[in-house]
């Protein structure tokens, strides 16, 4: 188990005024933030990030979505970090999210869903090193 996780604020949240009221939520839930910082994805970065995804009908407008604005991205550390973090945002649809999920509070539509988590440790640390460099991570 590690205790490391990957999370984004999305476009969506950053521009609904959101970033503070869900690094609240990070604080509130007894994540350490091991490293920030604020960026809007080129087309490349966005389709390299979830390229998993490549084959859904989704894809084109889940890449032009995080295309569209800045966005927070962060690594988290805290006791198996990756399942604590997705049970914090909630399911990926709102309208199946449960009360005191981020995005139920946070979320618009499924695609437009506020935030990011990984879903594995072997996918937190790829997506950590996708972002930051080793310099860029807190060690302390
Ligand atoms: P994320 O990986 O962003 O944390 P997730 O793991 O809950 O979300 P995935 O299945 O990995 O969900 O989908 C990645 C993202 O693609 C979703 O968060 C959402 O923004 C978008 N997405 C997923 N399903 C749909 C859909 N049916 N229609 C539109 N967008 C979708
Ligand atoms: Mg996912």
């Amino acid at each position: 188990m590690s205790n490391r996780t990957f999370a984004i604020i999305k476009p969506d949240a950053v521009k609904n005024g959101n970033t503070g009221k869900v690094y609240d939520r990070i604080i509130q839930n007894n994540f350490k933030i091991i490293s920030a910082k604020l960026l809007q994805m080129d087309m490349p970065k966005a389709e390299g990030f979830y390229a998993v995804h490549k084959e859904r009908p989704f894809f084109k407008e889940l890449t032009s979505f995080m295309t569209s604005g800045p966005c927070m991205v962060l690594a988290l550390e805290k006791e198996n970090a990756v399942q604590a973090w997705r049970e914090a945002i909630g399911a990926t649809n709102p309208k199946e999210a449960i009360e005191g999920t981020i995005r139920k509070e946070f979320a618009t539509s499924i695609q437009e869903n506020a935030v990011h988590g990984s879903d594995s440790d072997e996918n937190a640390e790829k997506e950590i090193a996708f972002f930051f460099t080793k310099s860029e991570i807190l060690t302390n």
